[in-house]
This record gives structure tokens, C-alpha cells and sequence, in this order.
């Protein structure tokens, strides 16, 4: 009997949108230039080979675009604004049932350490090779306390409420959204306080995950932002900027603040703080960029193919 050969159809599982420009605004005078030599038309037909599967046992990775010397292509771990440190952040916005007139950073960080362990998942955030003194060289966590500021200028909202609904497009809550900004700028009114200590974090998130701190070496370049909405994939960085004359990109696996929001929060009666979770990430990720670019960078969006 013949055997039926099936043809494999080669059928590409994502595509790329340009989102075009983060901003025509500057945001922040001192914040990283994008790169106007980058060729988006070639950048669209190649961005996918950029991306690899996820290790489900590899340390979550932050959004951070530079050199790790460790880096393992096989091994790697998904992008999110400070790795696991930087989401205790989406959890004390978006769900925190406390008064957010109390409490600390460094002990939502631990908590959110801890449900990483405990769900069986790995933590995982990094320094620079020139962070010194309470700086511990990750943007998203050294800069919280601007991160917070910028997150309710008046004269960023319209930037940011664009683009936070660009990345959630159908999923976008109007109340959700408003709710966090709100956290937010109750939080930011007292965010000496709450961000004391923070400088401690990653000793704290090494103690308990040992090899869990990436240290990412020279300088910032990153010219574009992707948002991946891929499960599974993550974007290999290293390789990126090696291909691109050291130009990096910032990379935030989306699909993992949805699929960390389903591990938190696993109940059916936890859907509201699921979703809650996840604008609370998106906001935070936008804010952070507006604090660590000019906006100038160019954004897109890699989605599954249906
Ligand atoms: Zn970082």
C-alpha cells in the first residue's frame, strides 16, 4: 500500500504591523534617539526570523535591547518592563486591594518573586556593566519613580492612551484604563516612600533564584520597539543588533503579561483582576518608554496569523 504523502505547507505563523512613529512629540530630551537609517521595508520581511520559542524554564527577560554575554538562544525567556521584579509594579496598580497609601516596592517585588516560585515559573531581571550605588542598571526599575510621573503627564495622556489602545486594540477597558492611571498618580504622590529600598530588589531576586540576574553590557541603541503578541516566542536581541550594526530593539512579549495574568490570577471569579493585570503592564510598558526614549523610535506589532 502507497503511502499518502502529505505536502508540508510552509504557512508563516505571524505577521508584522508598522505602527509607525511612537510619537511626533519629544518626550524626554535625554531619552534614546531612534535611528532614522533603519529600513522598515526590509525590517517588516525579516523581523520574524528574529524570533525564536521560548524556554519555558528560562528567566523572564526585560524589555532591554542590549548585549548579554550570556545569552543562549535556546534558552531564553520572555520580554516584560523590569522581568519579575518590574511586574510587581502591574500587580500594585492594576489589583492591589490595600490602601495604596502604604506599603513598599521592594515587598511587592518579593511577593511577586515569590508567586513566580511558587506557580513554578522563573524570575529573572538584570544590572548594566556601569550601574553602581543604588542604580542597578535596568531603566524600568532605577527609573520607577519618572516611570510613575510620566504615566499621568497631561502632556503625554493623549501619546499614551493611543498607544496603550493600539496595543490592546479589541481588549482595550476604558474603566480598567482609567482605574490604574488613577493608582497610578495616588501611588506616584508618594513614591519616595513606596520605592525606598529598591535598590535591594535584585540582591533579593538572586538570594531566592540563584542565576536569575542577567548582566547586559555598553551602550543603549535601541532604534524601534516590537510588541510581540506570539505565545511562545520571544525576540533573540542578540543576534538582532549583531545583524544590525549593533542597533537593538526593545522587545515586549505582550503575550506574556496575558499569560502570567492567567497564572495569577487563575480563578473564574478572578477575571476582572486578569484583565486588570494586563492593562496595568501595557500602561506601565508605554511609560516606561516614554521615560527611556524621545519617542522617535519606530513600533511594531507582530501578531499571530489566523
Ligand atoms: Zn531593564
Amino acid at each position: 500500500m502507497n503511502k499518502m504523502i502529505k505536502p508540508v505547507l510552509q504557512q508563516p505563523i505571524a505577521h508584522v504591523l508598522d505602527l509607525g512613529r511612537l510619537s511626533n512629540h519629544t518626550w524626554s530630551q535625554k531619552g534614546r534617539a531612534g535611528n532614522s537609517s533603519i529600513d522598515t521595508a526590509s525590517l517588516m520581511k525579516t523581523l520574524n526570523s528574529y524570533y525564536v520559542a521560548t524556554n519555558p524554564n528560562a528567566k523572564t527577560r526585560c524589555i532591554d535591547g542590549r548585549h548579554d554575554p550570556e545569552f543562549d538562544e535556546t534558552k531564553l525567556g520572555a520580554q516584560i518592563p523590569g522581568g519579575a521584579p518590574g511586574a510587581a509594579l502591574a500587580y500594585r496598580l492594576g489589583i492591589d486591594e490595600e490602601d495604596l497609601t502604604r506599603g513598599t516596592f521592594y515587598s511587592d517585588a518579593e511577593m511577586m518573586i515569590d508567586s513566580y516560585l511558587r506557580l513554578g515559573l522563573s524570575p529573572g531581571g538584570h544590572r548594566d556593566d556601569s550601574s553602581e550605588g543604588e542604580a542597578m542598571g535596568c531603566g524600568a526599575i532605577d527609573k520607577m519613580d519618572a516611570i510613575l510621573v510620566n504615566m499621568t503627564d497631561p502632556s503625554l495622556v493623549e501619546d499614551h492612551t493611543r498607544l496603550v489602545k493600539a496595543l490592546l486594540d479589541g481588549a482595550f477597558d476604558r474603566d480598567d484604563y482609567l482605574r490604574v492611571l488613577g493608582a497610578g498618580l495616588v501611588l506616584c504622590s508618594r513614591s519616595h516612600d513606596y520605592l525606598a529600598g529598591r535598590g535591594e530588589t535584585l540582591n533579593l531576586l538572586e538570594q531566592k533564584a540563584p542565576h536569575s540576574v542577567a548582566v547586559l553590557n555598553g551602550p543603549h541603541q535601541e532604534a524601534l520597539v516590537v510588541v510581540n503578541l506570539v505565545p511562545g516566542t520571544t525576540l533573540t536581541s542578540n543576534r538582532f543588533a549583531d545583524d544590525h550594526h549593533g542597533v537593538q530593539a526593545f522587545g515586549y512579549d505582550l503575550w506574556c503579561s496575558k499569560q502570567l495574568a492567567e497564572m495569577l490570577f487563575p480563578l473564574p471569579s478572578q477575571m476582572v483582576d486578569r484583565h486588570r493585570f494586563v492593562m496595568a503592564q501595557v500602561i506601565i510598558t508605554i511609560a516606561t518608554l516614554m521615560t527611556l526614549t524621545d519617542g522617535s523610535q519606530r513600533l511594531f506589532v507582530r501578531a499571530p496569523t489566523v
